[in-house]
């Protein structure tokens, strides 16, 4: 099948990552005449302040409409002029107004690398659309403000229908993994917020009797993780909880420079590393492409599922096996203690995916 795929490449690092990604996906399209990329470039970021104004033009948010998927640069989001910085960032933009509801994030130790835990492989699907990040669950405006310079209130929000759809598909994924699911909230004390999304998860899980069920309070599993991490599977969490969670089990399981993620509606997916800009090591050569890099192999299994293509499903464990391989045997970027810069690390990875 043909897809186009919309090319963000951002801020600091992201030029630099996103290339390296490309690179790869292009690698998985030559040893597979079945599959066939389309690309869009779209500014986002710096690029576009500077031509346009907006961090995310509306022309490149309309291109989105006919595109598959797309891959997401990060942004350096606190850099921009205090105007924009006022505004939802644009990736927070691009999930509300593609509704990508499903932000999965998996945290997975690779061999003869360190790692606080170093059995850990789960999953966390965050819930992306509302919660306790009150910035983006309104209609209208932000659920954040101040009656008094004084006093600041913000907004939490929990609908039977977002959770529901999240639950479904941390349900989903566990049954084709370990068929464990830990439901992460805190339902002593926020009893109607917490207490809602627990009810609907639970009840979701009626559907899915093979997936044993644990619930776990926010504060009691930072340390189950810190403390038997490799026991969870999959973890569903509302937005904020996620959110922190995540870069938790991304930094137990190896290096923030690692984590992938995809954020995923029913029709339309974005590939995005769950890291940041990394502006101290900007334009240097020297960043880690794989959370990048996986973070494509995801969206290629998320192709694969989405729209019933085995080729695009098997392209992306091609990529997945390719980065392990690497990563296993060297070369490897600093961040991992190797000397490598991003461009090695990627042939060396390109190499492995073509078989030379
Ligand atoms: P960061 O993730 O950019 O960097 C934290 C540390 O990790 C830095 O020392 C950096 O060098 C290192 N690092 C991150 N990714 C790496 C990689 N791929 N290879 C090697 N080292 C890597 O976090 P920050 O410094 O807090 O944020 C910088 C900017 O990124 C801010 O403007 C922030 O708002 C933005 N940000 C964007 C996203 C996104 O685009 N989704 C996510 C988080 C932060």
């Amino acid at each position: 099948m043909k897809y186009r795929l919309g090319v963000f490449r951002g801020d600091g690092i992201g030029p630099e990552i996103v290339a390296a990604t490309l690179q790869v996906l292009k690698a998985a399209q030559e040893r597979d005449a079945r599959l066939r990329f389309e690309w869009v470039p779209l500014p986002m970021g710096w690029e576009a302040i500077r031509a346009t104004g907006s961090a995310l033009p509306e022309s490149a948010v309309e291109a989105l409409g006919k595109c598959d998927a797309w891959i997401l640069g990060p942004h350096d989001s606190v850099s921009y002029p205090p105007a924009l910085r006022e505004k939802l960032n644009p990736s927070g933009e691009l999930r509300r107004r593609f509704d990508l509801y499903a932000n999965i994030r998996p945290a997975r130790a690779y061999p003869g690398l360190p790692a606080v835990c170093p059995q850990m492989d789960l999953v966390i699907a965050r819930e992306n659309t509302e919660g306790f990040y009150a910035d983006r669950n309104m209609a209208w405006g932000i659920g954040e403000f101040m009656p008094t310079p004084d006093v600041a209130l913000a907004v939490g929000k929990i609908t039977r229908q977002a959770s529901e759809r999240i639950a479904r598909t941390a349900f989903s994924l566990a049954r084709q993994r370990r068929r464990k699911l830990a439901i992460v909230h805190k339902a002593n004390v926020l009893r109607k917020t917490f207490g809602l999304f627990l009810e609907v998860c639970r009840g979701v899980g009626a559907e899915f009797p093979e997936v044993e069920v644990e619930d776990y309070h926010i504060d009691a599993m930072t340390a189950h993780l810190v403390r038997r991490g490799a026991d969870f599977d999959v973890i569903v969490a509302e937005n904020m909880f996620g959110d922190i969670l995540s870069d938790l089990t991304g930094e137990l399981s190896g290096s923030l420079g690692m984590a992938p993620s995809i954020n995923a509606s029913a029709t339309q997916a974005m590939a995005q590393a769950s890291h940041g800009s990394a502006p101290d090591i900007a334009g240097k050569g020297i960043a880690n492409p794989v959370g990048m890099i996986l973070s494509a192999a995801m969206l290629l299994a998320w192709l694969g599922g989405e729209r019933k293509d085995p080729a695009a499903g098997e392209a992306g464990q091609a990529v997945d096996r390719a980065v392990s391989a690497v990563l296993e045997k060297g070369p490897r970027t600093r961040d991992l203690g190797g000397a490598a810069s991003t461009e090695e690390f990627t042939t060396a990875v390109v190499q492995q995916l073509s078989g030379n």
